[in-house]
């Protein structure tokens, strides 16, 4: 990041403390992978003392959606005649055998979509067809979800459906707390969920600081972790209450509690975590996917050189991979990691490694 005299004199302060760092060494993983590019992108991690370390987490839903899951979403396509509908992001992840785009290429109608209500309207315009949206995510995107489920119910749909591995992100936070002395907590997740999270895992000794996604606001919410680490106590701190209140958003998490409920959920490469997925309630059965069309469960096979797992866990950087930049690339990926416009193998091929 390019200091320039309009820089305001906090923010300077800001960068010369994390430059100049000399206090006890410090992990921070920054849980999610729109933060991960962010940094990146802006030139943080060149700002920081080598006393510093940024950790890359398991916060990008496309990385943790296993394998299993796309191999549903390809027998959808390709066995049950059913029109999927995806992120784009979605459409390289390897399952067992293929990807979905690999099974477009074999005749399954796949397509892809910005919202999960492009995916209602599609189902609305063409009633003689099946459609499935691909519902993955965090708190971010849960709520769009069922917003379209909302939709297809007041348009009467019978063709409408969604698959989902929607995921929660307190569940990453207990999982990852012994990888990092400290999160960086993702503000959009805590915009609609409020504080009630990052106060437990206070509660519980864990500390760390809920950041915006501007280079202003990552770097003051850097500053300050890095601060009150040095004063030994847990805390938490909102360095975004532009956005993040206290009790999040309560129109979001109605809608989610009216048509969703906790289950638990497989992470690629972490493995099963307990309440760590949202699926539709039983009331709603008639737009789950996987109840529908009867979709067996299984978790599928990754490929077995790839590090996702480890880089996810932040236990190795995406370098450490030996497929790394060679065999893998954001062309022809091998892992979730490097697909993904959020997944950490991407951010550092991108833009240059570590440093
Ligand atoms: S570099 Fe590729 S193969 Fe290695 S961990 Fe990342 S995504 Fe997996």
């Amino acid at each position: 990041m390019k200091q320039n005299h309009q820089m305001s004199a906090p923010l300077r302060r800001a960068i010369d403390f994390l430059k100049t760092y000399d206090g006890p060494e410090v992990r921070i993983m920054e849980v999610c992978g729109t933060h991960t590019h962010e940094i990146f992108k802006q030139g943080i991690r060149q700002l920081l003392s080598p006393k510093i370390t940024l950790i890359s987490g398991p916060g990008c839903p496309v990385c943790v959606t296993p394998a299993g899951y796309i191999d549903r979403a390809v027998a959808l396509a390709l066995d049950h005649g059913v029109t999927v509908c995806t992120f784009g992001d979605l459409m390289r992840v390897p399952g067992t055998e293929m990807s979905l785009s690999m099974a477009r290429g074999r005749g399954g109608d796949v397509r892809v979509v910005y919202a999960p209500e492009d995916a209602e309207k599609l189902a609305a315009e063409h009633p003689e067809k099946p459609f499935a949206f691909l519902s993955v995510g965090f708190e971010t995107t849960t709520p769009s979800s069922c917003l379209a489920v909302d939709h297809a119910i007041r348009d009467g749909l019978d063709n409408f459906t969604l698959l989902t591995a929607n995921k929660t992100m307190p569940a990453a936070y207990e999982a990852m707390k012994n990888s990092t002395d400290l999160f960086l907590y993702p503000g959009h997740v805590h915009a609609i969920t409020g504080l009630a999270d990052v106060k437990k895992m206070q509660q519980e000794g864990v500390s760390g600081v809920v950041a915006g996604f501007t280079a202003g606001e990552l770097i003051t919410a850097l500053a300050i972790a890095v601060k009150k680490y040095g004063e030994g106590v847990p805390f938490y701190v909102n360095a975004y209450p532009r956005v993040v209140t206290d009790e999040g958003s309560p129109e979001a998490k109605q809608l989610v509690a009216k048509y969703m409920e906790p289950c638990d959920a497989w992470w690629r490469g972490i493995g099963m975590l307990p309440d760590s997925g949202m699926r539709l309630k039983k009331a709603y059965a008639r737009f789950d996917a996987a109840e529908r069309y009867a979709l067996p469960e299984g978790n599928g096979k990754d490929n077995p050189g790839c590090h996702c797992g480890d880089v996810l866990q932040g236990r190795c950087r995406p370098e450490d991979c030996p497929l790394f930049g060679t065999v893998c690339t954001p062309v022809h990926p091998t892992g979730a990691c490097m697909v993904s416009s959020e997944g950490a193998c991407s951010a550092y091929y991108l833009y240059g490694g570590e440093k």
